[in-house]
């Protein structure tokens, strides 16, 4: 394990000693001005690492866009992945070029939703957070920033 993993680690055990809503707070308001602060067109790292689930809503939606039966987009673009959902089958994603997305009006709700620091219970999810955390300057820079905040000793 590196130095920077144990100090996250110790961070993650540290944190269980505070209130979730307490972090959620602080995590909100770190997310707000860090988010504005990175131009994720310049990073793409989580459409070229993400195994993101589709639903079959999600997948009819953007077949018709892309004018493709249904057969054949999950044949070109989808896959089972081992929780027995579909997720995109190339990595990374079919839909990224020049970092950006070509179907964003049309992309996926974990697409949407990640990195996920705008939501709640961001203490039950310290294994996915952490997981991208040497990927996604958001998350880097939240964490980062937080343990400045609540004291930590690094
Ligand atoms: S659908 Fe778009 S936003 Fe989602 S992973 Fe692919 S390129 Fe990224
Ligand atoms: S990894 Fe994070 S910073 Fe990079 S594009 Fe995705 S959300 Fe934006």
């Amino acid at each position: 394990m590196s130095a920077k993993e144990e100090e996250n680690q110790r961070f993650r055990d540290f944190l269980g000693e505070y209130s979730g809503d307490a972090i959620d707070a602080a995590v909100f308001e770190l997310n707000e001005t860090i988010s504005a602060q990175i131009d994720c067109t310049t990073c793409g790292n989580c459409c070229k690492s993400l195994m993101v689930n589709i639903t079959n809503e999600e997948a009819d939606r953007l077949s018709g866009h892309l004018q493709q039966s249904r057969n054949d987009f999950d044949a070109q673009h989808l896959e089972k992945g081992s929780n027995g959902l579909m997720i995109i089958n190339s990595m990374p994603c079919h839909f990224l070029a020049n970092n950006k997305c070509t179907i964003y009006e049309y992309r996926f709700s974990g697409c949407k939703e990640f990195p996920a620091m705008h939501l709640p219970h961001f203490k039950e999810r310290l294994f996915t957070t952490f997981m991208h955390y040497g990927r996604c300057p958001i998350i880097f820079n939240v964490v980062e920033q937080l343990k400045d905040e609540m004291g930590f000793e690094s």
